[in-house]
């Protein structure tokens, strides 16, 4: 049998609780009654058997009954029988056996084929020798009527009862499942269609467990379809990048290859030799770009002086400036820590500066400009190098974008994946990278910070 679901099951639950409260409250109650039903006509039947004896008397042989004496009263008939138990005076009810044996301060019962009768006899016996019985009959029609209706009403309300009770269970439960169902749905479109931008879009004011659940699920889909995304777009400018090379390279072989002159083919081997090794700079960058993006997720953080920090890069690139005979400016605030993975951000700066020695001009200066600013540590790299055209700078930070292609093209060292290194380093760290240059007058890059990591 195929299982049920949970929203059939939990309506399933609560219809059989239900039903077992309103089968036990009803019983109870028709019971209960029931009960009272036997009460009043005991004590009614008692009442009026005995009230009996105060209007009649017994002289002698015959009986003297007074004038006010009601052979019916209080619903019970009353009958008088003799000693040897011969009806003497009163009516039985029609379909009353008259001759039902006597017992004296007894409740009996009688039943016939339409009617129920309850029975109370007494027996009184007189000083002068002679006695009487007094037989009270009390029916049980109307009390057997009302308990008959109630079982009617109990055996058509309560499937009706558990009939609402289980359309209600099933459309809260049902409502209370859509975003189940929903999840579900996503899931199944993403796997039939292998399209990874299907939401669950919840919508309305409900904000329970399922309700944040389905949100906390279109959140993961959006980082995961994110860096799907960012990968598939990685593969694709890598594949890109890669093929400009080797082509090249392809092509100064067989040109080579082609050619007798010794002179002709010593040049396409330069060529072949400086494409390699662009290609070989930008594996090298390629690997350290995707070591970043791994200890992103599980940053190292250190407290540490970030002054000393730019100093040591400073250092480190000192002699790659002098070959230009770029100064390195240092304007360090001395007290500034961080908390922060030293790691990842010295190899940001160096990044930085290195473009600035790289990009700059001969006899020109870097200069390093670490302060703070508010609740921010502000450091700018600044150049008065070759500068960047407006309609590059928004794109410099993406990956593989270089502002000057023929640099590139000629085998350069330049990949284009630094500043999209920078930027993912800084991004990590809560900060934000930022660029502002004027084409033939300089550059300056800036990290910010939040300042409330520095001081813990
Ligand atoms: P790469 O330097 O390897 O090309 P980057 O990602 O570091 O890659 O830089 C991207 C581009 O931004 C560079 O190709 C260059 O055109 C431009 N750029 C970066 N820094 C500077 C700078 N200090 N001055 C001028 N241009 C710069």
């Amino acid at each position: 049998m195929r299982r049920l679901s949970i929203k059939q099951r939990v309506t399933a639950f609560y219809a059989a609780i239900l039903l077992l409260f309103a089968i036990i409250i009803m019983t109870a109650f028709y019971f209960t009654l029931d009960l009272q039903f036997t009460h009043v006509s005991h004590s009614a039947l008692e009442r009026s058997v005995k009230n009996a004896f105060d209007h009649i008397e017994m002289p002698g042989d015959w009986l003297e009954v007074s004038n006010d004496f009601d052979f019916y009263v209080n619903d019970v008939t009353l009958l008088i029988y003799g000693v040897e138990g011969t009806k003497v005076m009163g009516q039985a009810p029609d379909g009353f056996p008259e001759n039902m044996p006597l017992r004296s301060d007894v409740h009996q019962e009688y039943e016939s084929e339409d009617e129920n009768w309850q029975i109370y006899d007494l027996f009184t016996e007189y000083p002068n020798g002679n006695g009487m019985w007094v037989r009270g009959i009390y029916s049980l029609s109307s009390s057997m009527e009302t308990l008959g209706n109630l079982l009617v009403i109990m055996l058509i309300a309560i499937p009706v009862f558990i009939l609402i009770a289980l359309i209600a269970g099933y459309t809260i439960t049902s409502r209370a499942f859509v975003p189940v169902s929903q999840i579900q749905k996503t899931a199944e479109l993403i796997i039939k269609k292998r399209d990874l931008s299907s939401r669950i879009n919840l919508h309305g004011s409900v904000n329970d467990e399922l309700f944040r659940l389905a949100q906390t699920y279109d959140e993961l889909l959006d980082r995961i379809e994110d860096s799907f995304n960012n990968e598939k777009q990685f593969n694709s400018d890598v594949s890109h990048e890669l093929r400009t090379p080797v082509s090249v390279i392809i092509s100064q072989a067989e040109y080579g290859l082609s050619q007798n002159d010794p002179q002709i083919m010593r040049e396409s081997l330069q060529s072949i030799l400086r494409q390699t090794e662009h290609m070989s700079d930008m594996i090298t960058q390629l690997l350290e770009l995707s070591r970043t993006g791994n200890s992103l997720h599980n940053l190292n953080k250190e407290y540490f002086n970030l002054a000393e920090l730019c100093d040591l890069v400073a250092d480190e690139l000192s002699e790659n400036s002098q070959q230009k005979n770029i100064q390195i400016i240092r304007k360090l605030d001395p007290g500034i820590m961080v908390i922060a993975d030293q790691t990842l951000l010295m190899r940001a700066i160096i990044n930085l500066v290195a473009n600035s020695i790289s990009y700059g001009k001969e006899n020109g200066f870097v200069m390093l400009d670490l302060h703070r600013e508010e609740d921010k540590i502000i450091l700018n790299v600044s150049d008065n190098g070759n500068g960047i055209a407006p309609e590059h700078l928004g794109k410099i930070f993406n990956r593989f974008y270089r502002a000057d292609k023929a640099r590139s093209r000629s085998g350069s060292s330049n990949t284009g994946l630094g500043l999209a290194m920078v930027k993912q380093i800084v991004e990590a760290h809560d900060g934000a990278v930022s660029v502002q240059s004027t084409p033939d007058v300089g550059s300056t890059f800036t990290i910010s910070l939040p300042a409330t990591s520095n001081d813990g």
